[in-house]
């Protein structure tokens, strides 16, 4: 059955407004609540995939906080935190790690219009020694009150929120795809659009059939892989 265009249009619309360019590393942020309200507030601002590092042995797992956004915001889990900062400092990302230091800067004080990694750290002990020495730049949310940090979930949607408000006056939003690396776009959209004929294809390793202008598969499949569509 093919997709219906309202649905086609959705897809289209969102993966239009990712940003490949703003993301998140998680350190050892292994709660599924938190993990999921992460994801979440990556999906609302249009973040295209985010990073994670977990306690040794443990896999990200995601509860119905998520809303279903870990399939729209992809986690690439690292095997260290060292690995992860080096993969994204060599993709341009300027790093900014959040925890309190003698350097850290208020976060309303910085410019996140290039590209930008937010890193956030474990609720119990926050980052480690060793990633803080590797971020660019600490910064730091002002607090108020009488407990000393926000849940993490929480500082995460901060922060991007911060940069999508600097982005949009900036008037660097992304509006038709340009957010999205190139030659990933037509991928992605087939993806969202077909996770089970996408899933099928890398299983025989063939490319993804291509799509017409209302996202209908040009190409026959299966007839058993037609009727999962
Ligand atoms: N006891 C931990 C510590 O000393 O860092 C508290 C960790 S806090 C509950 C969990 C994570 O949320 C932190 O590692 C940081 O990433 C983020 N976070 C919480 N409050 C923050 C704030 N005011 N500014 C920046 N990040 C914050």
């Amino acid at each position: 059955m093919p997709l219906l265009p309202r649905r086609f249009e959705r897809l289209r619309a969102v993966l239009d407004r990712r940003m490949g360019d703003l993301t998140v590393l998680l350190e050892q942020v292994d709660k599924p609540h938190n993990l999921s309200a992460i994801l979440r507030s990556c999906d609302a601002v249009g973040v295209l995939e985010a990073h994670a590092v977990c306690l040794a042995g443990r896999m990200p797992t995601f509860n119905t906080t998520a809303q279903g956004s870990q399939k729209w915001v992809p986690l690439h889990v690292h095997p260290d935190s060292a690995t992860a900062l080096a993969g994204l400092r060599a993709r341009g990302f300027r790093i900014y790690g959040t925890h309190l230091a003698s350097e850290a800067r208020d976060y309303r004080q910085c410019d996140f219009t290039g590209p930008t990694a937010f890193v956030l750290g474990a609720e119990k002990w926050g980052l480690s020694e060793e990633t803080a020495a590797l971020v660019d730049q600490p910064i730091f949310i002002p607090m108020h009150g009488m407990v000393q940090s926000l849940n993490v979930s929480v500082a995460t949607a901060t922060l991007l929120f911060e940069a999508l408000r600097q982005r949009e006056v900036a008037g660097l939003l992304p509006q038709a795809g340009e957010g999205v690396p190139a030659g990933r776009y037509q991928t992605l959209l087939f993806e969202w659009a077909y996770p089970q004929v996408a899933a099928w294809c890398r299983r025989q390793d063939r490319p993804y059939p291509p799509l017409d202008g209302e996202g209908a598969i040009a190409e026959e499949l299966p007839r058993q892989l037609r009727l999962r569509c």
